[in-house]
């Protein structure tokens, strides 16, 4: 077989560290940003930016390039970029995995949250639970939370809001977090209910932490499911073994 060629989908953590470790593995690799954030951060080695056009445009690319390889280590919430990396390697026979990290059902407080399917439910779930919110389910999610335009949220995203409402306090920043820095932001916003993707990892999770310390209540919004029949892996050590044994 030709020597490994691995398109990364990236866009987390996770993926840019599986760059390095392909990379330092002696394997060939392109990552694939979105082209979402301004500035984003760049894994090592050679990156594209930018969609492909649907599961097609994805299947020519991966053909045109020669990619012998393709790893999902989009974010877990990024459905549509999983299902489209599904239909276009099984178009053009090229091996698939999701690099999935791990969700925060295993967390130790994860009994005491309340758990939402979806942004609307997490919406209406934490309206019972407290008068302050602190909205981190990402930008994309905000058009399910219009109904608060009347109150006080503090929101925290990457990139700057087109027209908040006026209630609303932004905060623009991005991982990874302490737990010293989220308690202080908690408490001096007066929040007493948080809203939270299952996004899984440290990056993010000290707000889980300082949650729990200021009596913070909690709502997590479940994952969505992986793509059918998709592998997946939940560490970079286990993408590279599977490049090699597939090599
Ligand atoms: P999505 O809804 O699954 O994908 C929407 C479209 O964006 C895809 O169809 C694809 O366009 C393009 N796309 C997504 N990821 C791409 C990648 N890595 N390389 C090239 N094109 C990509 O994704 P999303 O939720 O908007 O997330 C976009 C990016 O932000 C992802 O890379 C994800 O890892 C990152 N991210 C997402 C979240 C989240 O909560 N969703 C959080 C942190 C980071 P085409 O159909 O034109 O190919």
């Amino acid at each position: 077989m030709n020597e490994p060629k691995v398109l990364v989908l990236g866009g987390t953590a996770e993926a840019r560290d599986l760059a390095s470790s392909l990379t330092e593995a002696g394997v060939g690799v392109l990552s694939s940003l979105a082209g979402r954030v301004s500035r984003p951060r760049l894994p090592v080695g050679p990156v594209r930016i930018g969609g492909f056009g649907g599961a097609d445009g994805l299947a020519a690319y991966l053909h045109d390039g020669g990619f012998t390889h393709l790893v999902v280590a989009t974010h877990p919430f990024a459905t549509r970029m999983a299902e489209n990396a599904r239909e276009a390697a099984a178009s053009v026979a090229v091996p698939v995995v999701r690099l999935a990290r791990p969700g925060w059902e295993g967390h130790p407080d994860a009994g005491t949250w309340t758990w939402a399917d979806g942004y609307d439910a997490a919406r209406t779930a934490a309206e019972g639970l407290g008068e302050r919110p602190f909205l981190t389910t990402g930008r994309q999610t905000l058009t399910h939370f219009a109904p608060w335009a009347d109150r006080d949220v503090l929101v925290r995203v990457v990139e700057p809001l087109e027209a908040p409402p006026s209630r609303w306090t932004v905060v623009l920043d991005r991982g990874p977090y302490d737990v010293e820095g989220e308690r202080v932001l908690m408490r001096e916003h007066g929040i007493d209910v948080l809203l939270t993707k299952d996004s899984g990892g440290r990056y993010t999770e000290a707000k889980l932490t300082a949650a729990r310390e200021l009596g913070v209540r909690v709502v997590v919004v479940r994952r969505p499911a992986s793509p059918a029949g998709m592998r997946e892996l939940d560490d970079a050590a286990a993408v590279v073994r599977w490049v090699n044994d597939q090599g």
